[in-house]
């Protein structure tokens, strides 16, 4: 039998150039050195009378106030959990228990599989859910919603922020009309949290948001369900009195503490941190367009997060640009994910509508507040020279007959073979 290695033997990679921060985001050296303690001297059981129990009991709701303070809600109304995927189912099943007597959901086409997944199922247990379309720039309509709800209607369930192409939903609007007819509302803000100003104050309709604190520069596994004081609450985990009997289980102190100042940074200096994600964006995007010819930006271009790009190359595959993107030490996200040898387009991009021929050769770059000019200007380069390069290697027609549409779905089909003996 071969033995097990000790522990984890970590080899040293140089420094990638980091363009994948919507997956996760490099914790805030602030962040780190908070929780640091916590990993050493101070490991009480928050939960424990003791005074070393009570110093993380206080760690904890200090970051409590930084994260109520991000949210502009009350402290009370923030309760610690695992991540957003944990958040988003807690807020549909809390809801819909809720709400008993009704039997309808709403989502979005375009939302995160911690919701569709969660909502799909739903529909085998008795519960109708209506997924609202999107239209070509990844928006939703307003007439749809009202068309669909009713006194029936439990839950709407949107993201504030797409992952994929940073579009932003009108979750006020939603919401307003949400509660003519009684319906509860959550709100998926795991891309919007550190990117956009969020006021949970009354004025706002929403029951439920989630937040994840590996997309602010916290740490992975950890995150917070924010719960509307007034609104019935059951909890998804049960066996203890955490969280005010919210959240069974001892708390994840030091993601807690780590969180509680991501949170304080990204509540402090909002404005700055937009500013500079939008400028990186932009000069990503103008660089792009200057150095690699036939490509499209997939999304609104208004109204949306200051640091995400979706692109569609055309003639190329997605997939074969994020091999090559890698090997220079590129770090992004195809529109198509590549599960089990077989390519699967981006069901976001599917729902705007995009010629599966431009999803097939989409990447989705995103900049953070860390991300600086010389990294961009380095990607364009290295980008432009890897598509020059795929194209030149590609089977397709890149003249003037196919410019316009990109390749037909049969000419991909070709391509992907073409790839695969490649
Ligand atoms: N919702 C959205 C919009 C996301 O982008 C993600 C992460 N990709 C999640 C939910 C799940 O977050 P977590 O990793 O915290 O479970």
């Amino acid at each position: 039998m071969r033995a097990l290695a000790a522990g984890p033997r970590w080899v040293h990679m140089p420094t990638p150039l980091y363009f994948d921060n919507n997956a996760t985001t490099f914790p805030a050296p602030e962040a780190v050195e908070a929780m640091l303690p916590l990993l050493g001297e101070f490991y009480g059981n928050p939960n424990s009378q003791h005074a070393l129990g009570q110093k993380t009991r206080h760690e904890i709701e200090v970051a409590r106030e930084h994260v109520a303070a991000l949210l502009h809600c009350k402290t009370t109304e923030v309760v610690f959990n695992s991540g957003a995927t944990e958040g988003n189912n807690t807020a549909i099943y809390a809801a819909l228990q809720a709400r008993p007597d009704r039997k309808h959901i709403i989502t979005v086409k375009t939302e995160h599989s911690s919701v569709l997944e969660v909502v799909r199922s739903l529909a085998s247990r008795g519960y109708r859910v209506t997924e609202l379309n999107v239209d070509r720039s990844g928006h939703l309509d307003l007439d749809e919603l009202k068309n669909e709800i009713s006194g029936d209607t439990a839950l709407v369930s949107v993201m504030w922020a797409n992952n994929e192409t940073g579009v932003l939903h009108p979750v006020g609007a939603i919401g307003d009309m949400a509660k003519q007819f009684g319906a509860l509302v959550h709100i998926d803000a795991a891309q919007a949290a550190g990117k956009l100003a969020i006021h949970l104050g009354e004025e706002l309709a929403i029951d439920f948001l989630t937040i994840s604190a590996h997309k602010f520069h916290g740490l992975k596994g950890c995150g917070a369900l924010f719960v509307r004081h007034g609104t019935a609450f059951e909890p998804l985990l049960r066996g203890g009195h955490q969280e005010g009997g919210q959240r069974a289980g001892t708390e994840n102190v030091v993601g807690i503490v780590a969180m509680g100042q991501a949170a304080r940074l990204a509540h402090l200096k909002l404005d700055q941190h937009v500013e500079t994600m939008r400028k990186m964006r932009d000069r990503l995007q103008r660089g792009l367009l200057d150095k690699v010819q036939d490509l499209v930006f997939h999304g609104d271009q208004v109204s949306r997060l200051p640091n995400t790009v979706s692109v569609g190359f055309k003639f190329i595959d997605g997939e074969a640009l994020l091999m090559m993107m890698d090997a220079q030490g590129i770090c992004a996200t195809a529109g198509s994910a590549c599960r089990s040898g077989s390519m699967e387009p981006s069901h976001v991009l599917q729902a705007m509508d995009t010629p599966v021929s431009s999803i097939h050769g989409s990447v989705r770059f995103c900049v953070s507040r860390y991300t600086t000019q010389a990294e961009v200007d380095e990607l364009i380069e290295k980008v432009g020279a890897i598509v020059a390069r795929l194209r030149q290697m590609s089977p397709f027609d890149t003249s003037a007959a196919t410019a316009e549409t990109g390749p037909s779905d049969a000419e991909l089909e070709q391509h992907k073979a073409w790839f695969a003996r490649a």
